[in-house]
C-alpha cells in the first residue's frame, strides 16, 4: 500500500488531472503533474508541475524518480511513455489497457471478441476499405477517427458513399471507424473502480444528454428500468475484468430504439459523467482513482442524493464572464470551475451539480439558471 505522504504522478493536467490532484492532496499525498501546457488546470493545485511533453525523457525520468505510482487523466498519452514508466514503478491503469482503448479499431474489436453489442462498424485503413465499409455498415453513419478524438471532435456524419470518401479525405486518410448512426432512445454510462485484487465498486448509472456531440447533462439516478441498469453494470464489469483494469474507468452506452444496450466507448480514466460523485457520493471517482492507484481498499460508492451535473462550456463566456450571481442564488447548486483562462466555444470550463430531493426538482433549478443565462433548454 502506498500511504499518505508519498508522491503520486499524473499524466495530463486538464480538469480530470486537477480533480485527481485535489482528491490526492486532501488525502495527504503530494502530486506531480506532467503536462506541456504551462497554464493547465492541474498546475494551479498540484504540488509540482513538470511542464514538458508526455514523451520528454527527462520529465519521465523525474516522474520515475519522485513518484511512488503514476496514473493518467486521458487516453491520448503515448502508450510508449506509460510503458517506459511501468518499468520503474506501478502505472495504473496499465499501458496495455490504455493502448487498447486509445484506438477505436482495437477497442471495437475487443468488444466484439467479448460478445458485447456495439453499433455496426467497419474499420478503414486504406482507400480500398471505403466501399466495403459503406456496404457493410449501410445507411446514415458516422465516420470517427480511430485515435485522438474527444467531445465529438474527429467525427463526421456521412449519408452516402461519396460523402464517406470526402469525409475520410478531410481527415487526412487517417485510420478510422465507420459506425452506423443509431436512433438513440437514451445514453447511459457506468463509472466503476477496480482494485488490483479484482474487487470492483460501481457508481449508480448516469443518464447522459449530449448537445452537438458534447455532454450537457448527467442525470443520476438514470431514468431507466433497473434490469437495464443491472445489465449496464454487468457489461462494464466484463470489460474491466477482461482488461485486468486497475483504477477508475467508465463505459458509455447507447440504448437503441428497441431498448437494447450497445457499448459506445470505454474511458480508461474518471469520466465527465462521473463528476456527480464528488458531491453526491460517499467517495468520488477521483478518491477511487487514488485508492486503486495506491492499493488501498476501494471506497463506498453510495449515492447520498439525487443529482444532475451540467457542463459549463466556453460558449457561456461569449460576452465575458457568465452572471455568477444568477447561479449563487440557488443554494442547491455546487459550482466547479477549472480555472481555464479562455472560454472558447465547446471548451469545458467547469460544471455545476444540482442536488435535490428528486431529479425533477434538480432539473427545475438548472432550467431556471439556463433561462437566466439565455441558454437553450436541455
Ligand atoms: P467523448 O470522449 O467526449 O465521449 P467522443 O469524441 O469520444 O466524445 P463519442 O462518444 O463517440 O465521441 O460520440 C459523442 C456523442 O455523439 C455520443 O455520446 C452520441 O450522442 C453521439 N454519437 C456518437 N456516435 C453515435 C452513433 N453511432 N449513433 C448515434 N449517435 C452517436
Ligand atoms: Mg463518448
Amino acid at each position: 500500500m502506498i500511504l499518505p505522504g508519498a508522491t503520486l504522478g499524473i499524466l495530463g493536467g486538464g480538469q480530470l488531472g486537477q480533480m485527481f490532484s485535489l482528491a490526492a492532496l486532501r488525502l495527504g499525498y503530494r502530486v506531480l503533474v506532467l503536462d506541456p501546457d504551462p497554464h493547465c488546470p492541474a498546475a494551479a493545485v498540484a504540488s509540482r508541475h513538470l511542464c514538458a511533453d508526455y514523451d520528454d525523457p527527462a520529465a519521465l525520468a523525474e516522474l520515475a524518480r519522485s513518484c511512488a505510482a503514476v496514473s493518467t487523466e486521458f487516453e491520448n498519452v503515448p502508450a510508449t511513455a506509460l510503458e517506459l514508466l511501468a518499468r520503474h514503478l506501478p502505472v495504473r491503469p496499465s499501458p496495455n489497457a490504455v493502448a487498447m482503448v486509445q484506438d477505436r479499431i482495437l477497442e471495437k474489436r475487443f468488444l466484439r471478441d467479448l460478445d458485447l453489442a456495439t453499433a455496426p462498424f467497419a474499420a478503414i485503413h486504406a482507400e480500398d476499405d471505403l466501399h466495403a465499409a459503406w456496404r457493410s455498415v449501410g445507411g446514415p453513419a458516422i465516420l470517427k477517427r480511430a485515435r485522438f478524438g474527444y467531445d465529438g471532435k474527429g467525427q463526421a456524419g456521412v449519408d452516402d458513399g461519396k460523402a464517406l470518401a470526402s469525409a475520410w479525405a478531410a481527415m487526412g486518410r487517417a485510420p478510422a471507424v465507420l459506425e452506423a448512426r443509431i436512433a438513440l432512445r437514451q445514453e447511459l454510462s457506468v463509472v466503476l473502480a477496480r482494485g488490483e485484487d479484482g474487487m470492483m465498486a460501481f457508481y449508480p448509472v448516469a443518464e447522459n444528454i449530449h448537445r452537438n456531440g458534447i455532454l450537457d447533462l448527467s442525470i443520476v439516478p438514470a431514468r431507466s428500468p433497473e434490469d437495464l441498469r443491472q445489465e449496464a453494470r454487468r457489461m462494464a464489469a466484463r470489460i474491466a475484468t477482461a482488461l485486468d483494469y486497475v483504477g477508475t474507468m467508465a463505459v458509455e452506452y447507447f440504448v437503441d430504439e428497441t431498448g437494447r444496450l450497445l457499448v459506445n466507448e470505454i474511458a480508461p480514466r474518471p469520466h465527465n459523467s462521473g463528476h456527480f460523485t464528488i458531491d453526491a457520493c460517499v467517495q468520488s471517482q477521483f478518491d477511487q482513482q487514488v485508492r486503486a492507484l495506491c492499493g488501498l481498499p476501494l471506497g463506498d460508492t453510495r449515492l447520498l442524493s439525487p443529482v444532475i451535473m451540467m457542463n459549463l462550456l466556453g460558449d457561456l463566456w461569449a460576452d465575458g464572464e457568465p452572471d455568477w450571481s444568477a447561479l449563487f442564488r440557488h443554494p442547491q447548486l455546487k459550482l466547479h470551475l477549472y480555472g481555464k483562462a479562455e472560454g472558447r466555444p465547446g471548451r469545458k470550463m467547469g460544471h455545476v451539480h444540482a442536488l435535490a430531493a428528486d431529479s425533477a426538482q434538480a432539473m427545475a433549478v438548472l432550467e431556471a439558471l439556463r433561462a437566466d443565462w439565455g441558454w437553450p433548454k436541455s
